[in-house]
């Protein structure tokens, strides 16, 4: 079937967003002086939960229970933390993985649908999209499904599934591009091919099942069919 769009993941697979993320979650857990910080290792550890406030939620249970807070205060936290998150993107802290912005351009002439598939929210995609293009997510990105519009998030298939409905085509017209073990399966499991690109805090994972791992989405990595774009 011929090729109609291209599904990306954001975290890791369009930027290495989550030195950005970790330092967004450091700085939020210092002005709530929580005594909390999360190093490289653990956040490694941590990363295997998706979604932020998931994982400040699998974070907790290594605490005794007296030092938890509440999900009424992880959800403030964790709004306090995307707003930081933001701020660093509006601070230019971020850069486009090589072969991103090409491809995608390449694919846009050549007119195929793009679109994203993520775990992260609305506001967090707009801040890359400003950062990186200068633009609104909405210029570079035909649809978007976003973490807080499915009831399960990934390894669960439901954001690529629900980004097929936005697009209104098969999963054999479409191309999903991941970073993580947790997306590969997602993806998979919506009948998905998938070219992984491992990052760096997902190198180690196991992706058997991709169509392809490649180190960046540079024209030399590609396989023919986006090469060609
Ligand atoms: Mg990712």
């Amino acid at each position: 079937m011929k090729l109609r769009a291209l599904i990306f993941d954001v975290d890791g697979t369009l930027a290495e967003t989550e030195e950005a993320h970790r330092q967004a979650f450091n700085e939020t857990f210092a002005g709530w002086k929580l005594g909390w910080h999360w190093g490289r290792d653990l956040y490694r550890e941590l990363l295997k939960t998706t979604g932020g406030k998931e994982r400040i939620s699998a974070f907790q249970e290594s605490l005794p229970e007296s030092s938890r807070l509440s999900p009424e205060e992880i959800a403030r936290l964790h709004r306090e933390k995307t707003a930081r998150y933001n701020e660093i993107l509006a601070e230019g802290g971020l850069a486009l993985r090589p072969g991103v912005a090409d491809l995608i351009a390449a694919a846009r002439r050549a007119g195929l649908k793009i679109a994203v598939a993520t775990t992260t929210n609305l506001p967090n995609v707009e801040a890359l999209t400003q950062c990186c293009w200068g633009l609104p997510a909405g210029h570079i990105f035909d649809t978007i499904a976003a973490g807080d519009m499915v009831q399960a998030k990934k390894p669960a298939p439901d954001v690529f599934l629900l980004a097929l409905r936005q697009l209104s085509l098969p999963p054999e017209a479409c191309i999903a591009f991941e970073d993580s073990r947790p997306g590969l399966t997602s993806a998979k499991d919506a009948g998905l091919r998938v070219i992984v690109t491992p990052s760096a805090y997902t190198d180690g994972d196991d992706f058997t099942g991709a169509s392809r791992v490649i180190p960046a989405l540079t024209s030399q990595h590609l396989p023919p069919e986006l090469r060609l774009l």
